[in-house]
């Protein structure tokens, strides 16, 4: 394919040959952390696993996961290198609030690197592109550093425009002419609606790529999502999500024929769990879990995200034959069963941002009885002639079970979600007894 270049040959390789790679890598990252990481020798110890136990990604379910407790729990037990060794600290928030230390390599930067590259190539990005970083390069974040990285070793130009101002980024918009931007999807809304009011159409700034990270821009038919599609038609250019975790250090990207994340077969191996551990298969949504490969500083093996997805193993119509991810559905900590169907806070959130008339939400959960959950979605109303009942049959239509539905005020709304110290509104509250 063209313009593929050889960073990601090895995903149009059939899939036999992708997954014997792929073992290799698995292999060495084994070999590895018996040599060196303290946690995974104890753990390994404990449990009377003997070294080549695992021979590839199909011997994994036979290793316990790890979750982001053992990070909390054994923080200093997952470095496997003097800290002479280490050239960047990242944080990440850790499930009590206190922030999380992953200490990296200078091979782990290059590794970062070498995925953006990849994930940018996949996009038809070159050297002749200029690309918007509109995400934070600074407070210990991994992203940023990470798709400035990428640039670097793709000979794009890096605008370093950061997160934190809108006429500053509306400046370099109009300025410095990016054709590519990256950022949160509400901040890609954000920067149209600000050139818009300065009189510039977004649409003629000669931005002809968005890479949304984040939040999901794509459903879970993997079309574009109500907010991707709003993205789409305010810039008028291609909209692309990326979905990565400071944990996995791996970022899961789309092509350009948008269908979900490629997954590199060198960077990590990925299985879809259910709540036990054991594997799904492709097709079905459980939770993510990752084993990021080649990491040298804090290398993890099969990291539990939290995060609920599919795994789709069919071709992409651009020809790779490396699974693809979709978007991510919810926090396996946020699922909701009601009478026997899942559903997930945000494919509520997604429905009732189609529904014209509703200026507000939130959503309350609790127990029903021993096997159900209820849930409330509370909405504020633009148009009064919006029913309780018809929101809720509009929500019953597409997830199958229908919610309580209460109209309430907009302030009243707002009082409940706008919270102090929170940077973005909260819109799920869980009462739910085991979740608290
Ligand atoms: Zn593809």
């Amino acid at each position: 394919m063209s313009g593929a270049g050889a960073a990601d040959q090895l995903e149009f390789d059939p899939p036999e040959a992708q997954q014997a790679m792929q073992d290799d890598r698995l292999r060495s990252h084994l070999a590895y952390l018996l040599e060196r990481s303290p946690f995974y020798r104890r753990r390994w110890a404990e449990l009377g696993l003997a070294p080549g136990t695992v021979q590839g990604v199909a011997d994994l379910p036979l290793l316990p996961t790890t979750s982001k407790a053992d990070l909390e729990r054994a923080a200093g037990e997952f470095l496997c290198v003097p800290e002479t060794e280490t050239v960047d600290l990242c944080l990440t928030s850790g499930t009590t609030g206190e922030p999380l230390v992953l200490l990296q390599t200078r091979h782990d930067l290059e590794r970062l690197a070498r995925n953006e590259e990849i994930t940018f190539r996949r996009l038809g990005l070159g050297p002749a592109d200029r690309v918007l970083l509109a995400v934070a390069l600074d407070r210990c974040f991994m992203a940023g550093l990470a798709y400035f990285l990428g640039l670097v070793r793709l000979g794009a130009t890096a605008l370093r425009g950061g997160s934190g101002s809108l006429p500053h980024l509306a400046e370099l918009v109009r300025r410095q002419r990016p054709t590519v931007i990256i950022a949160v999807p509400s901040l890609l809304l954000a920067l149209a609606e600000r050139l818009q009011a300065d009189g510039i159409d977004p649409r003629q700034t000669g931005v002809r790529t968005l890479v949304g990270i984040g939040e999901p821009v794509r459903a879970s038919d993997l079309r574009l999502s109500p907010l991707g599609a709003r993205v789409q038609e305010r810039w008028g250019g291609a909209v692309f999500g990326t979905y990565a975790s400071t944990e996995m250090a791996t970022a899961f990207s789309d092509c350009t024929a948008g269908a979900g994340g490629h997954l590199h077969p060198e960077l990590a191996a990925v299985e879809i769990v259910d709540a036990a551990g054991k594997p799904l298969p492709p097709g079905e949504a459980g939770e993510v879990t990752v084993t990021p490969l080649g990491v040298t500083g804090m290398p993890l093996l099969r990291f539990r995200t939290g995060d609920i997805a599919v795994l789709h193993t069919e071709p992409c119509i651009c020809g790779r034959r490396s699974p693809r991810l979709g978007p991510i559905l919810g926090r396996q900590a946020q699922m909701l069963k009601i009478r026997g169907t899942t559903v997930f806070p945000p494919a509520v959130f997604a429905l009732l941002q189609e529904l014209d008339g509703a200026c507000g939400w939130f959503l309350e959960a609790f127990d029903d009885y021993a096997l159900s959950d209820r849930l409330r979605v509370t909405v504020a109303v633009r148009d009064r002639s919006l029913t309780a009942e018809m929101v809720a049959e509009r929500l019953a239509a597409r997830l199958r079970v229908k919610p309580e539905v209460v109209i309430a005020p907009a302030a009243a709304v707002t009082a409940k979600t706008v919270q102090e110290g929170k940077r973005k509104p909260v819109l799920f509250f869980d009462y739910r007894q085991a979740r608290t």
